[in-house]
């Protein structure tokens, strides 16, 4: 299965090889990271790279976010799904880093999931994408295109994580995790994926298809 999921990873590597965050952010403020990732929660990574520009003008630090009103973020996230809750969650967030963590985002995953709004999803792609700790968050695409690759055939996404995360090597989980979002969006689609396309047709037991 090792030998499975190692030629997948290295054929769709080859196939997309700027596989890589979507989100626009600063690469050097895991803040925003946070930021854009849990406001990417059930929208697309499109319509927040429209909001997150003039939302990081408003509140370019920890501590103006903090003191922000949720109403005026509102304002700025309004074309987002589920724009209230988010809102109110990035402004608690801001409050405990800098209450609890003296404004720095902390690395461990434990701590970060305690933080408003921050679930295992978005602790993982932070802690792989801003600090270099090996993990492989799953979102839908990971999920899908896994199970369809026969990777895993759990559905929860914590159980997909640490399938995956045993059948991947450690230090290709951050790669791994960037490249089947890639294929997930541009080929292996939910509805009609074009397996006709795909790179990986010849080996992919296209489960559930
Ligand atoms: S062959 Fe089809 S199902 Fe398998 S990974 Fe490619 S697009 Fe997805």
């Amino acid at each position: 299965m090792k030998a499975k999921a190692k030629y997948f990873l290295d054929t769709l590597s080859a196939y997309y090889p700027d596989a890589q965050i979507e989100l626009c952010f600063n690469k050097k403020d895991p803040w925003q990271l946070l930021v854009a990732v849990a406001l990417s929660a059930q929208t697309t990574d499109k319509a927040v790279n429209k909001v997150t520009p003039d939302l990081f003008k408003a509140y370019p630090t920890v501590k103006k976010f903090a003191k922000a009103s949720v109403k005026d973020v509102e304002g700025y996230v309004k074309t987002l799904g589920f724009f209230r809750n988010k809102a109110k969650n990035l402004v608690a967030a801001a409050q405990m880093v800098l209450e609890r963590f003296k404004g720095k985002i902390p690395k461990e995953r434990k701590l970060l999931e305690n933080i408003p709004g921050v679930g295992p999803k978005t602790a993982a792609v932070i802690i792989a994408n801003a600090f270099g700790t090996p993990a492989i968050a799953v979102d839908t695409h990971v999920g899908r295109v896994g199970r369809r690759l026969g990777l895993t055939k759990q559905t929860d996404p914590s159980k997909v994580e640490a399938e995956l995360t045993a059948l991947f090597p450690k230090k290709r989980l951050l790669e791994a995790h960037h490249v089947l979002i890639f294929h997930g969006r541009r080929i292996c689609f939910a509805r009609k994926p074009k397996c006709l396309e795909c790179p990986v047709v010849s080996r992919c037991p296209r489960v559930g298809l």
